[in-house]
């Protein structure tokens, strides 16, 4: 066993672990390793040169914690559910009062808040934290949202500061609130990116479908938009993906990929979440829905030959610069709308769980390091942390003024797909979310009078105080 005291274990060395770790220890942080299959631990410490040197490889659980200083800070990368309380059942009887474990996997936040609440009676620690940016923002700089004690994060900040993304010089990382904040806010991180990708590949449908263009004349107009108020990892990835070509067929490599895509859960987590708080996050739902009718894709192949007889409207997307410029600003305006959703659940379960949640401090930690990384999210920061902080971002003055000016551009274009039978499930929700959250007077009036019939459930009346209920005819 090596003499050599590590600053900080990782647990797992998955995806995720390996590259969290290598890039610890490429910031000169000594980094005790174990994993289930050992081996991976010294190739780890073997395969990467000097950055290797500052990894320490374990064989048992009891070697990897007697490695670690005082706290010993635990960092758990591995898949969320069980294994993470098999994991903490496994490690808890050799710990020392004052240490530290971090659940870093995708957890269920409801699963944080029970772990927390089951070592808040021990002398330990437990921290749960959302980590984004796939495997090579764990390698060189992801986001990170921390949850847990406040005081407990003093002692993680010299570690996860230096191995953060930075933006302009912020550090992509961050204290939101305690127990299972931090993995709240990375689920809806994760719904705010399906709805993000799913509108992108309406937007794509378009162009394939509704226009007709190649995957590498689709390339170049999305590398165009990365370099307007689009600008984004995920707009930059999409034209790379377009323009791969498979080496086998030699046709673009997204026309052979099949059209399935899959879920790990955090997409329907934040569905189920922002139902449980009573706010509508349509975009989201749309875009979990989507995936799911995706993965269906013979029955899909059954329901197309059931009704191809079906007339659709001539299509009437163009790829001129015009018609390009208003799918542009449809995507633009449905991504706010999306985004307004997706920060109003966060408003409404910092309240619910009085978390206090620093809004404007998690779109700053947003900025960089993550997949929804954007110029976007600098102007939501901005949005929150002005001076007078809008309950929705929807009321924020700056995107009443973009919405207001792309809103024309996104009813156009899901008016149009709708004619032409292109499904734009995601574009239409925020659509019709806004025209619903937008009217001072809706229609669940009537709602209310059927509820009342059927069920004595009682209404309010427009121009009287109190509860009433009305003796209907009966039917
Ligand atoms: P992964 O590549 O599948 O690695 C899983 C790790 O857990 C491996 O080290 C594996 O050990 C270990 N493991 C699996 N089952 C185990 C068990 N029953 N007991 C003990 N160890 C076990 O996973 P990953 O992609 O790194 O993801 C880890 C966590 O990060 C997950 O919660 C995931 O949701 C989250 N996450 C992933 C990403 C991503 O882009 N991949 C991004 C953000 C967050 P062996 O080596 O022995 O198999």
């Amino acid at each position: 066993m090596s003499e050599r005291q590590a600053d900080i274990g990782v647990l797992g060395l998955g995806v995720m672990g390996a590259n969290l770790a290598l890039n610890m220890a490429e910031k000169g942080f000594t980094v005790a390793v174990n994993n289930r299959t050992a081996e991976k631990g010294y190739q780890l410490r073997d395969e990467n040169g000097a950055v290797g040197q500052n990894i320490l490889p374990t064989d048992s659980i009891e070697e990897f914690l007697s490695s670690l200083k005082s706290p010993r800070l635990v960092l758990f990368m591995v898949p969320a559910g069980p294994i993470v309380d098999d994991e903490m059942k496994r490690i808890m009887p050799l710990l020392s009062p004052g240490d530290i474990m971090i659940d870093a996997g995708n957890a269920d936040f409801n699963d944080t808040v029970r772990r927390s609440q089951s070592v808040a009676g021990t002398p330990f620690h437990f921290v749960g934290m959302g980590v984004s940016g796939g495997e090579l923002g764990a390698r060189h700089g992801p986001s990170m949202m921390v949850g847990g004690a406040q005081e407990t994060y003093a002692a993680l900040k010299p570690i996860l500061e230096p191995i953060s993304a930075k933006y302009q010089g912020e550090p992509c990382v961050a204290w939101l609130g305690p127990d299972g904040a931090g993995h709240f806010v990375k689920t809806i991180h994760n719904g705010i990116e399906y709805a993000d990708m799913q509108m992108i590949a309406e937007i794509y449908g378009i162009l394939r479908d509704g226009i007709g263009m190649s995957a590498g004349q689709m390339a170049d107009i999305f590398a165009d938009w990365n370099t307007r108020e689009l600008s984004s990892y995920l707009i930059e990835i999409t034209a790379v993906n377009l323009a791969e070509k498979d080496a086998g067929s030699g046709q673009p490599l997204v026309d052979v990929i099949l059209d399935e895509a899959g879920q790990k859960g955090t997409g329907r987590w934040s569905v189920i979440e922002s139902q449980k708080l009573g706010v509508g996050a349509t975009t989201i739902e749309a875009a979990v829905s989507a995936r799911s009718v995706s993965s269906r894709s013979a029955e899909r192949a059954l329901t197309e030959r059931l009704y191809d007889g079906i007339e659709h409207a001539r299509a009437e997307f163009h790829g001129e610069r015009d018609g390009l410029a208003e799918l542009e600003a449809a995507l633009v305006t449905a991504k706010i709308i999306a985004y307004a959703q997706g920060f109003a659940v966060l408003t409404a379960a910092s309240a619910e769980h009085g978390w206090n949640l620093p809004l404007g401090e998690i779109a700053r930690i947003w900025r960089a390091g993550c997949i929804i990384r954007s110029q976007f999210l600098d102007d939501i920061t901005k949005a929150y942390e002005g001076n007078e902080p809008p309950a929705n971002l929807l009321h924020a003055p700056e995107f009443v003024t973009r919405v207001t000016a792309g809103e024309a551009a996104l009813r156009r274009v899901v008016a149009k797909a709708a004619m032409a039978g292109i499904p734009v499930p995601a574009l239409s929700a925020a659509l019709s979310y806004f025209d619903d959250y937008r009217r001072a007077r809706g229609t669940t009036n009537l709602t209310q009078a059927q509820r009342d019939l059927f069920g004595a459930h009682t209404f309010r009346r427009l121009d009287q105080d109190g509860v009433f209920h009305h003796q209907w005819p009966a039917v």
